[in-house]
C-alpha cells in the first residue's frame, strides 16, 4: 500500500460518517503521489498525517429565543484546520445540512485555496445547522449574537478571521461583528465581508463571482475562446452566482439560466440581473418570482444542466452536478466548466470533463477570489486605510490570473498538462508542505 492510500484509509477509519470530508481528502491526495516521490522528506515528517487532522475542532451549543418566546438550540462549529501559512481564514455557513463532516471538507479545501492566493492565510471553516430562511431579522440577530457569545473566545485578527458562506451574508456579518465588538471592545479586522461603513472592503461582495469569471477568461483564452458571444448557465442565485453573472455579462456573455434550491429560470433573452438582485438581495424571495418580472421566461424544477450552454458555472452547493449532468453538458457542446461553489461537481463528473477535454477549473482555484479579497480587507484593516474599487479589483484580477498560471505550470511540470485539478492540488499543497517543514513538528 502506498503512503497516500494508507493515509486515506486512516482518514476514513478515524472520521466515520463524513463522506464529504472523505471525498475532499481523496481528491487532493490522489494528485500528490508524484510530489511525494520527489520529496521523500514529506513522508518522514508525517506531513500528510498532520495535514488531514485539524489543528483544533470546536463544537458548541447555540441557544436562542424565537419570536414566539420558544427556546431553540442549534449546534455551532469552528474547525481551525491549518495555520502553517497564516491565521486561520474561511467562511461560516448557516444551513440545515451543516454537520462536522461538511465543515471539515470545506476547511480542508480552504487550506489549499488560501495557499493558492499567494497571501499569508491558513485554512479554517465554521458554521451552524441554523436555517436563516423564513426567520425574522430579530431572530437572525439573536442567533448571531448567541453564536458569537462562544465563538469570540476562539478568534481574533491574528488568530482566526471568519467570513460569509451559504446563509451568511452582509446582514449576518454585521450582527456577528457587532456582538464581537460588544464582548471584546475591539474594533479590528476579526471578520471579513463587513459593511463599507465599518471597515469592509470594496469589491468583497462581488469578489468570488468576479474572480471566477477572471479565472475562466484566462483559462479559455489559452484555447482561443472568450466569454464574449458565449452562452452561460449559472446554478444558484446567491452571492457567488449573482456576481459571476454580472461579470460574465459585462464581458459580453449571455447568461440564460440561474436557480435556487427549488428550481431554475430560463430566459433566452438573457437573465435580467436587476430582477434577480431585487428578489434575492432585497426581498429574500424564491427564484420563481422572476416570472412576475418576466412572464415570457420559463421555470423548471429538473436539472439546470439540461439547458444548452458553452460555459457552465456551478455556484450553489456541493455535489450539485453529477455524472448524468456532465454527459448532457458534453453532448450539448459545453466547452468549459468552472466551480464557483465548493466541490459542486461529483468526482465522476470531473473525470468525464477532463476525459472529454472540457476545460475544467476546480473550485479551490476558480473561486479563490472571495478569500483573496478577504485577505485584502484584512490588509486594509491593519493599515486603517481603504483602497478604491479599482485598486482592489485590479489586485483581484492579478491574483486570479496568477493562480491560473501557477496551477497550469504545476500541472505541466508534473506531466499532467491541462489538468488543473492536479495542478491546483500540487501547487496549493507544496507551499503548505514547505511551511510545515520549516516550522517543525507542531
Ligand atoms: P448564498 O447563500 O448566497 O447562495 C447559495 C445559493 O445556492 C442559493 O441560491 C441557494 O438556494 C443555493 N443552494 C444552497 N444550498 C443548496 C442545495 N442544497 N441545493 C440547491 N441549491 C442550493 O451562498 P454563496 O453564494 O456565498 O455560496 C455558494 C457556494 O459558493 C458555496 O458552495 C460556497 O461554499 C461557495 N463559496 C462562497 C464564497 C463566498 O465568498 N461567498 C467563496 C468561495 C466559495 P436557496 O436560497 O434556495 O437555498
Amino acid at each position: 500500500m502506498t503512503y497516500v492510500q494508507d493515509v486515506y484509509n486512516q482518514v476514513v477509519e478515524r472520521n466515520p460518517h463524513e463522506p464529504e470530508f472523505h471525498q475532499a481528502v481523496k481528491e487532493v491526495l490522489d494528485s500528490l503521489e508524484p510530489v511525494l516521490d520527489r520529496h521523500p522528506e514529506y513522508q518522514k515528517a508525517g506531513i500528510l498525517e498532520r495535514l488531514v487532522e485539524p489543528e483544533r475542532q470546536i463544537i458548541f451549543r447555540v441557544p436562542w429565543v424565537d419570536d414566539t418566546g420558544k427556546v431553540q438550540v442549534n449546534r455551532g462549529f469552528r474547525v481551525q484546520f491549518n495555520s502553517a501559512v497564516g491565521p486561520y481564514k474561511g467562511g461560516l455557513r448557516f444551513h440545515p445540512s451543516v454537520y462536522l463532516g461538511i465543515i471539515k471538507f470545506l476547511g480542508f479545501e480552504q487550506i489549499f485555496k488560501n495557499s493558492l492566493t499567494g497571501l499569508p492565510i491558513g485554512g479554517g471553516k465554521g458554521g451552524s445547522d441554523f436555517d436563516p430562511k423564513g426567520k425574522s431579522d430579530n431572530e437572525v440577530m439573536r442567533f448571531c449574537q448567541s453564536f458569537m457569545n462562544e465563538l469570540y473566545r476562539h478568534i481574533s485578527a491574528d488568530i482566526d478571521v471568519p467570513a460569509g458562506d451559504i446563509g451568511v451574508g452582509a446582514r449576518e456579518i454585521g450582527y456577528l461583528y457587532g456582538q464581537y465588538k460588544k464582548l471584546t471592545g475591539l474594533s479590528h479586522g476579526v471578520l471579513t465581508g463587513k459593511g463599507l461603513t465599518y471597515g469592509g472592503s470594496l469589491v468583497r461582495k462581488e469578489a468570488t463571482g468576479y474572480g471566477l469569471v477572471y479565472f475562466v477568461e484566462e483559462m479559455i483564452r489559452e484555447k482561443g475562446r472568450s466569454f464574449s458571444g458565449s452562452t452561460v448557465v449559472i446554478s444558484g442565485s446567491g452571492n457567488v452566482a449573482i456576481y459571476a453573472a454580472e461579470k460574465a455579462s459585462q464581458m459580453g456573455a449571455k447568461v440564460v439560466a440561474m436557480s435556487d434550491s427549488t428550481g431554475y429560470i430560463y430566459d433566452q433573452n438573457g437573465i435580467d440581473l436587476q430582477a434577480v438582485k431585487l428578489i434575492k438581495e432585497v426581498q429574500r424571495g424564491r427564484i420563481k418570482d422572476y416570472l412576475n418580472h418576466h412572464p415570457e421566461a420559463e421555470y423548471g424544477e429538473g436539472s439546470i444542466w439540461n439547458i444548452r450552454c458553452d460555459i457552465a458555472l456551478p455556484c450553489a452547493t456541493q455535489n450539485e452536478l453529477n455524472e448524468e449532468d456532465a454527459k448532457t453538458l458534453i453532448a450539448n457542446g459545453c466547452f468549459a466548466v468552472a466551480e464557483g461553489a465548493n466541490m459542486p461537481c461529483t468526482p465522476e463528473a470531473v473525470h468525464l470533463f477532463i476525459g472529454n477535454k472540457v476545460m475544467f477549473g476546480p473550485g479551490k482555484a476558480a473561486n479563490a477570489g472571495g478569500v483573496a479579497t478577504s485577505a485584502l480587507e484584512m490588509s486594509q484593516n491593519s493599515m486603517r486605510l481603504p483602497w478604491s474599487f479599482e485598486e482592489v479589483d485590479t489586485r483581484l484580477h492579478t491574483i486570479m490570473v496568477n493562480i491560473y498560471k501557477e496551477i497550469s505550470r504545476a500541472a505541466e511540470e508534473y506531466g499532467f498538462k491541462d489538468n488543473l485539478v492536479v495542478g491546483a492540488n500540487i501547487a496549493g499543497f507544496t507551499k503548505v508542505a514547505e511551511a510545515m517543514m520549516a516550522q517543525g513538528i507542531v
